[in-house]
C-alpha cells in the first residue's frame, strides 16, 4: 500500500488543476499587476477573476476580499487591525480552543492593556454560550471565535454567535481556516465582519490566504506600503498563488455537496470500525456538529505519539495534538479545555480526510490499527 495521507487539517495536497492554472504565472505572465502597461494588465485581470472566485465561495463581494500570505496573517490582521481601529478601551473575547494564530494576537492585546476573556467549552467542545452572553455588555468589543475547530472538527453555532455579537454592537471575527471549502459558507446570511481563510487547507499552496472584510468594517492595515488590496495590505501581490487560491475555491464550490457526502462516508466508516475493533476508544467532540472530514479518537491508556510512529512506519499519516513541553508530552489545549480525562487525552489521534482519500486507503487503516493498539496497550504503564 502506498502512503495514506489522513492529515488534511494540517495541510492538503495541491490539486493538479491548481498547479496547472498557476504555471503560466511563473513562466509568461510575470508582470506586476500594479503596472499600467501591457504586462501589468495581463496579470491584473487574472487577479480580479481569482478574487471573484474566492468571494463566490463564501458569498462575499470581490471588493471585500483581501489577499494575505496565510491564515495566521489573516487572523492577526483581523484581530489587531480591528481593535486598533476602534480604540484602546476595546475589550477582546475569544475561546480557549482557538488556534494559536488567534490566541497569540489576543494575548498580545491583553499585554497592551485590553481586557481579554477566553470563553470555555463543554465536554463536546461546544462554546459555553451563556458565558459569552454574559460578557457582551454593549461596551466596545471585538469577538474572535472559530467556525470549526482544527483538532476535533467541532463546528460552532456561528450564525447564532455572530447575531448575538452584532446585537450588542461588537465586531465579529471568525477563524474559518478549517471551515472554508469543507462547509457551505455564506456571509450574506452569517453576520460576521471579518473571516479568515487559508489556501493550503483547501488544496491551494501554502503561503496564500485571504481575509474577508465586510464593507464598512474599520480595520487598520497590518502591512503598510503600496496601495495594493485597496490600501488594506501593502506589498506586491503573490500572483501565481492568488491564481491558485482562486482555482481551489472554484473547485471547492463546484464539488462541495458531493465531497461532503463522500468524505463523511469514509470518515464515518473509519471511525465506526475503529470504535468497534479497538477497545477503550472514544470520539472527542460533538459528533453531530463536526466537519465532514475530521475524527478525533482517544485510544485510552496509550501515548498518541507512539501510535503515530507505528502508523508512520506502515505509511499512514495522521496527527496528535500533543506538544512537547519541558521534555514531557502534554495533551493539546483543545483536548484539555474539553476536560477529557488524562488517560484518554494522551492517546488522542486526529484523522482528517480529503477528496483524494479512497475506500482502499480507509480499509488499510482499519485493518492495521487494532494490532497497533493491542501491542501498545500490552506495554502501557497505565493499563
Ligand atoms: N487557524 C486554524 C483553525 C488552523 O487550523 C490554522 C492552521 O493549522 C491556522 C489558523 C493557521 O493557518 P496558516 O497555516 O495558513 O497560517
Amino acid at each position: 500500500m502506498k502512503n495514506v495521507y489522513l492529515d488534511n487539517n494540517a495541510t492538503t495536497m495541491i490539486a493538479p488543476e491548481v498547479i496547472e492554472a498557476m504555471l503560466p504565472f511563473f513562466k509568461d505572465l510575470w508582470g506586476n499587476p500594479s503596472s499600467m502597461h501591457y504586462f501589468g494588465g495581463q496579470t491584473g485581470k487574472h487577479i480580479s477573476t481569482a478574487r471573484e472566485k474566492v468571494a463566490a465561495l463564501i458569498g462575499a463581494e470581490p471588493s471585500e476580499i483581501v489577499f494575505t500570505s496565510c491564515g495566521t496573517e489573516s487572523n492577526n490582521m483581523a484581530i489587531r487591525g480591528s481593535v486598533e481601529a476602534t480604540g484602546s478601551q476595546t475589550k477582546v473575547i475569544t475561546s480557549r480552543v482557538e488556534h494559536p494564530a488567534v490566541l497569540g494576537p489576543c494575548q498580545q492585546l491583553k499585554n497592551k492593556g485590553h481586557a481579554l476573556t477566553e470563553i470555555g467549552v463543554n465536554s463536546s467542545g461546544q462554546l459555553n454560550m451563556a458565558d459569552l452572553r454574559q460578557e457582551l455588555t454593549g461596551e466596545p468589543t471585538m469577538v474572535s471565535l472559530m467556525w470549526a475547530n482544527n483538532e476535533t472538527g467541532v463546528i460552532s453555532p456561528i450564525d447564532e454567535i455572530a447575531a448575538l455579537v452584532k446585537e450588542f454592537g461588537g465586531i465579529m471575527h471568525t477563524d474559518a481556516v478549517q471551515a472554508v471549502g469543507k462547509l457551505r459558507i455564506d456571509v450574506k446570511k452569517t453576520p460576521v465582519d471579518l473571516l479568515s481563510l487559508s489556501g493550503h487547507k483547501l488544496h491551494a499552496p501554502k503561503g496564500i490566504g485571504a481575509l474577508y472584510v465586510r464593507k464598512g468594517t474599520r480595520l487598520n492595515p497590518f502591512l503598510i506600503g503600496g496601495h495594493q488590496e485597496g490600501g488594506r495590505r501593502g506589498g506586491t501581490e503573490n500572483v501565481p498563488y492568488i491564481i491558485g487560491l482562486g482555482v481551489a475555491c472554484d473547485l471547492a464550490a463546484k464539488n462541495m455537496d458531493k465531497e461532503i457526502k463522500n468524505v463523511a462516508k469514509l470518515r464515518d466508516k473509519l471511525e465506526n470500525k475503529l470504535l468497534a475493533t479497538c477497545p477503550n476508544t472514544s470520539v472527542n467532540g460533538d459528533r453531530a456538529n463536526r466537519l465532514p472530514n475530521t475524527t478525533n479518537i482517544s485510544f485510552q491508556f496509550i501515548e498518541g505519539e507512539a501510535i503515530l510512529y507505528h502508523l508512520s512506519d506502515i505509511g499512514i499519516a495522521a496527527s496528535s495534538g500533543s506538544a512537547c513541553t519541558s521534555g514531557a508530552l502534554e495533551p493539546s489545549h483543545v483536548i484539555r479545555a474539553m476536560g477529557v480525562p488524562f488517560t484518554a487525552a494522551h492517546g488522542s489521534i486526529r484523522f482528517s480526510l480529503s477528496r483524494y482519500n479512497t475506500t482502499e486507503e480507509i480499509n488499510y487503516v482499519i485493518e492495521k490499527m487494532p494490532a497497533i493498539v493491542k501491542k501498545l496497550r500490552a506495554i502501557s504503564p497505565f493499563v
